[in-house]
This record gives structure tokens, sequence and C-alpha cells, in this order.
């Protein structure tokens, strides 16, 4: 086993944390609520523009509840992407409700005309969606207007999974400020993290309420334990939001690490054609360039920098596919100590999930999720990477390639990108 250098994606803790969990400690709020909670409750509904923040145990544990407290259950459909982490689906199941998984559009979130189509479908089948949980695939927010627009026409419920797209704004709007509610994550390798945790964000005072109902095993507001609810034991617990707190505080550090990460990576992918960045083949760059397009302004977290590789970069390395170069790049990238990953590995060809294609609940496939998890290389973005670390990656990208003979008629991109250090 060769040691890693360069992870994919750590978390940044030091002082600031320290002290706010020794804060938290000398307080004497050990015992599961206290202030620390509401502060940082504030504070994600201040980031995310809601009314409303219920802090909970994972981002698993907010999708769950979020879905409960909208009053989406057993034999209820909500439509959700095929390209995500499994707990979007699974707390939909969690629910007692089926998933239906549609496809992703080219920048790897849901396609929202496949939503439409989906949603009439569903509808002349008499079989109407609940509810469709569009999620911010690493980082990038998916077109929740158009999606939405949609829900509503069919009297479907927005709910939206932000695990990994706090920081993140479209159109002005940041992440988590769309739909009914958004759930976001705090796990070790998102945005900021809590060690674990999660939150539900919403403008809806009642879901809010309900929500934290939920989260505190339904307990009824009367000194002896009475119970009408099934409940869970989900709350974050008083420390981990004093550290979440300590975080959020510098979320704006986080980002702009990130997004220096990505600059590099841009600098890689301008100087080797057949190369992209998932999201960023169609203008979608800096909120700056991005108006210019008539698109909507897109402000990335850059949470994860996808690598997409084209069929012809792979026939000029010799490779017999895209896929195939993947393999060898990661390979490489192994061999000097650098982490690299697949994209999530769609839904519908898990074992989990891809037993439950009857209809009405069939899945809206595409091909397109299948065809990106096989072209495309998640690199290293950790706030904690220093910018002479990405460099590395980018050389060892483009020395690898210039190896294979796959750069014959592109100039000299490995000189280059060491020029421009
Ligand atoms: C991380 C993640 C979750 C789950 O969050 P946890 O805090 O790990 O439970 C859900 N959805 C997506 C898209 C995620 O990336």
């Amino acid at each position: 086993m060769i040691p890693t250098r360069i992870p994919l994606a750590v978390p940044t803790t030091g002082r600031a944390e320290q002290d706010a969990l020794r804060d938290a400690l000398d307080s004497g709020w050990v015992a599961p609520v206290g202030p620390h909670l509401g502060r940082f409750e504030e504070a994600l509904a201040e980031r995310t523009g809601r009314a409303r923040a219920v802090a909970v145990s994972s981002g698993t544990a907010a999708l769950h509840l979020q879905l409960l407290a909208a009053g989406v259950g057993s034999g209820d459909v909500v439509l959700c992407p095929t390209l995500t982490f499994v707990a979007t689906a699974n707390a939909i199941r969690y629910t007692g409700a089926e998933p239906l998984l549609v496809d992703c559009g080219s920048d790897g979130c849901l396609d929202p005309g496949l939503v439409e189509d989906t949603l009439d479908r569903l509808a002349q089948q008499g079989r109407p969606a609940a509810a469709v949980m569009p999620v911010d695939v690493y980082g990038r927010i998916a077109d929740h207007e158009r999606i939405g627009v949609a829900a509503d026409r069919h009297g479907a419920t927005l709910l939206v999974d932000a695990a990994e797209s706090l920081g993140s704004a479209r159109g002005g709007r940041p992440a988590g400020s769309d739909g009914r509610a958004a759930g976001l994550s705090f796990n070790g390798n998102k945005i900021i993290t809590t060690s674990s945790g999660g939150a539900v964000v919403t403008d809806d005072e009642d879901l809010a309420d309900r929500v934290r109902h939920l989260a505190t095993q339904a307990r009824e507001p009367v000194p002896h334990y009475l119970h009408v609810d099934l409940g869970y034991n989900y709350r974050l617990s008083n420390l981990l939001a004093a550290l979440g707190l300590a975080q959020l505080a510098r979320l704006e550090e986080f980002l702009a690490a990130r997004r220096g990460h990505r600059e590099r990576y841009r600098r890689l992918v301008g100087s080797i054609p057949g190369l992209s960045i998932l999201g960023e083949d169609d203008g979608w760059l800096s909120a700056a360039s991005a108006t210019d397009t008539g698109r909507p302004e897109v402000e990335d977290n850059c949470w994860m920098t996808v690598l997409v590789l084209d069929d012809a970069l792979a026939a000029a390395a010799g490779e017999e596919s895209a896929a195939s170069l993947a393999a060898h790049l990661g390979g490489t990238l192994a061999r000097a100590g650098i982490e690299t990953r697949p994209l999530f590995t769609p839904l519908h060809t898990q074992p989990l999930y891809a037993a439950t294609t009857d209809a009405p609940g069939q899945h809206a496939l595409t091909g397109r999720a299948e065809d990106l998890f096989d072209r495309c290389l998640v690199v290293p973005s950790s706030p904690a990477s220093s910018a002479r670390d990405i460099d590395e990656v980018c050389e060892r990208i483009a020395t690898a390639l210039e190896s294979t003979g796959a750069l014959q008629g592109a100039g000299d991109p490995v000189h280059a990108l060491e020029r421009t250090r």
C-alpha cells in the first residue's frame, strides 16, 4: 500500500474548533441540547436564506425527516436522481415510499426535461408522484426552478438534497434556499463538518417544528413520557453544534481554497483537448462569465472537482475507452500517493435498487449517468491541500497523458503548466 500524500477530501480543523469544543464543555452543556445548538441553527438559517434550521445527527437523518414532515410515506413515489450518493434514495425508502430514479443532464444534476416527462407519465398512470428530491451533485445547484414548476403543476413537493452544496449559489439564491425544505450534511468529507451531522432548512414553521419533534423521539411537551407519533433519536448534540459553529465561521475560507484548486484544474483542462470539468462544459464557469452566456449565474462551492475524459482523448492515448483511460490515470495517481475516486455508481445499477424497476415506478433512464460514470475521475479538493499539491496532481495527469502519446499536436501542456506556476 502506498501511503496517501494528497487525499481526495479531508476535514480541516484547528484551534478554532478546539476552542469551540472546550467552550461548550466548560459551559457544562454536554447533555444533548444547549445554547450552541440554537446558535448553530440560527447561523445555518441565515447562511441558507431560510426562516428556520433544525440540526440533526446526519444528512441522511435530515433527508428522512424532511420527507416524513412533508407527509411522504408508504406507497408514495418520489423522484430522485440515479446519479447520487445512496443516502438520497435510502431516505426515501425509510419512509416506505419508492424512489423513482431519474437520469441526469450533462452537468451531472437531475435532467429537468426528464423530470417533467416522468411526472406527466406518472399522472397519466394515475399514480402521481408525492415529491421530487433533486440533488446538488458535487456542489453544483440543480435546476430547482424548472423542476419546482413541474412539481407544483403535479402537486408534488419539492424537497432538496443540498448535502453537498452549502456555500454554492444560483441566480443569487444560496444553496438550501429552494424547495419546501432542503437537507444539509456535515459529514467528515463535506464542505463543513461536525464529524457527523446535518440539518433541515425551511421557511415552513410547521414543517420545522415537525422535524424537531420527530428528531427528539416525538416526545409530547408534557412532564410524563407521552408519545403519539413514531419518533427518532436524530437531534444533533450541543457539543457537535459548537464544532459546527466554528466550521461555519470558516466557510468562506474553505470556499476560497476549493475555488483556488478549481482554478488550477481549469488551467489543466484548458491546455488538454478532450479533458473537461463536469458542469463546466457549457460556459457555466464562474459567476462573472456565466451571466454573459445568458444562463443563470452560478457560484459553485467546488466541493469536488470531476474531470471528464472524452473518447477522442482515450483513442489518442491508445486506450479502448474513456473508462480504461480513467482507470489508467487513477492507477498512475494512486502509485504517486494521490487519491482519486470514480463518480457515484448510478443507483439503478446497485443491487439494492436494480430490482425495483417494475411499473409504474419504472426508472427514467437515458444512459447519461452510466456514461458519465465511465468517463469521469474525481480529483483531490481538500482545503488542507496546498496549491503545490494540486499543481502536482495536474502535472502528473498531463505527464501520464503525454507518455501515452495522447498530446501530440496539443503544444507542450506539461511545460505550459510548469511555467504558469
Ligand atoms: C453525504 C450525502 C448525504 C448523507 O449525508 P450524511 O451526513 O453522510 O448522512 C446525502 N446525500 C448526498 C448527496 C450526500 O453527498
